[in-house]
């Protein structure tokens, strides 16, 4: 009876709106309806991932979408960079070792941002580098790498693609694909886009285009080419994820509603804020520092003297207050707050007040409302500016 308070890094509450909009009757995509449901939604995807480019749209998870970025543009042998910050960072090390690729790993502690000065130094001793690989926001560390720095340093330094692993921070982040050279941009539905998962956004610059075009891909189902054929036509190669992309375009609606997109990343920036001053106020430790905390998720230490899984069962059980848990090294000592895509400040203000709830029933010693004050006033505080 009572709902699941779904605070997960993906899958994410879906909007009405958006769960009405998939509720339509099917359509063919090889109709006219179709046609320019899937011109239009394109077209209004383009300010989400700051681009020119075309938005197309893979019938997969994100995943299938990195590999297809992958697999494109590298052919076995050649030499790639992959940064890796943690556990989705390492993803894409591990495509691109099964493709055989010669990978360069950059690695970082997890918790921790790849920065300029790291991928410079990195760079001094490699040539011949294909295609730089990096995840926008790292999701089992809530980390948001600076991706216009790592842009300007591969253009710099490098002939190399830059390809950008964007799931779980297109939709609540402002990436500027084409300001910050990037040449391959990735997205899910589940994370920050308020959409069940089965459907990948991703976008190709000219510079990877005449990669693509001259790298002799064995990919059929994942063949970036033919999805730009079909494309032309305002269509895809096969068959799509035509109810999703029906629910994307009330995606969009909504974040028009919402007054346009930067107010969308506003509200993002509104809820890493909220999340990080209560946990503060609650001398719960946060896992990043400030400047490269993620918009979307936040990681949060166990709290002093609690054994974490106990807590996370508690709050699921008696508040229905679902977070995920830490990932790799970081399980049982972190959890993960999402607030991305359909999460709002009266979310967090719900969800902070239950932690302590919890933390009342664990006897931790806390000044029982000193979260919830905190996230308000920091709530409050935005609405005074606006
Ligand atoms: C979730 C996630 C993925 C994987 O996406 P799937 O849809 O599960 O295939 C990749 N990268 C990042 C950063 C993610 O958060």
């Amino acid at each position: 009876m009572y709902p699941n308070i779904l605070r997960h890094p993906g899958p994410t509450p879906i909007p009405k709106k958006v769960e009405l909009a998939m509720a339509q009757n099917m359509i063919s995509h090889r109709t006219e309806e179709f046609v320019e449901l899937y011109q239009k939604t394109t077209q209004r995807l383009k300010p989400i991932f700051g681009t020119k480019q075309d938005i197309l749209f893979l019938p997969s998870g994100g995943t299938a979408a990195l590999e297809a970025a992958a697999v494109n543009t590298v052919s076995p042998g050649e030499e790639v960079v992959v940064i890796t910050v943690g556990a989705f960072g390492d993803y894409f090390v591990s495509i691109c070792e099964n493709y055989g690729f010669h990978v360069h790993k950059l690695e970082k502690k997890w918790g921790e941002a790849c920065t300029k000065e790291d991928l410079i130094e990195f760079l001094k001793p490699l040539s011949n580098i294909k295609a730089v690989f990096a995840t926008y926001n790292e999701t089992s560390t809530g980390i948001l790498n600076p991706i216009d720095q790592l842009g300007e340093v591969v253009r710099t330094h490098t002939d190399a693609l830059f390809i950008v692993d964007g799931v779980s921070a297109i939709g609540g982040a402002a990436p500027k694909m084409d300001e910050w050279n990037i040449d391959i941009l990735v997205t899910g539905s589940q994370k920050a886009m308020m959409l069940p998962p089965g459907l990948a956004l991703l976008s190709v610059s000219d510079k990877a285009w005449k990669v693509i075009e001259e790298n002799n891909t064995p990919a059929y189902y994942l063949n970036l080419i033919s999805y730009r054929e079909w494309a032309a036509k305002g269509m895809t190669p096969n068959t799509p994820s035509i109810s999703l992309i029906m629910g994307l375009s009330a995606v969009c609606d909504l974040i028009d509603e919402e007054g346009g997109f930067p107010k969308t990343v506003e509200r993002h920036q509104l809820m890493k804020q909220m999340v990080r001053e209560a946990m503060m106020a609650l001398s719960i430790e946060l896992l990043t520092g400030d400047e490269y905390a993620s918009p979307t998720i936040t990681a949060i230490k166990k709290p002093e003297g609690i054994d974490l899984s106990t807590f996370l069962g508690h709050l699921k059980k008696k508040y229905h207050l679902d977070f995920a848990g830490g990932l790799g090294p970081l399980q049982g000592k972190i959890f993960r707050f999402g607030h991305m895509g359909y999460c709002f400040p009266s979310d967090i203000l719900e969800a902070v007040s239950l932690i302590e709830a919890g933390l009342q029933d664990f006897s931790y010693h806390f000044d029982p409302g000193a979260g919830v004050l905190a996230a308000q006033k920091v709530f409050l505080g935005s609405l005074r500016k606006e």
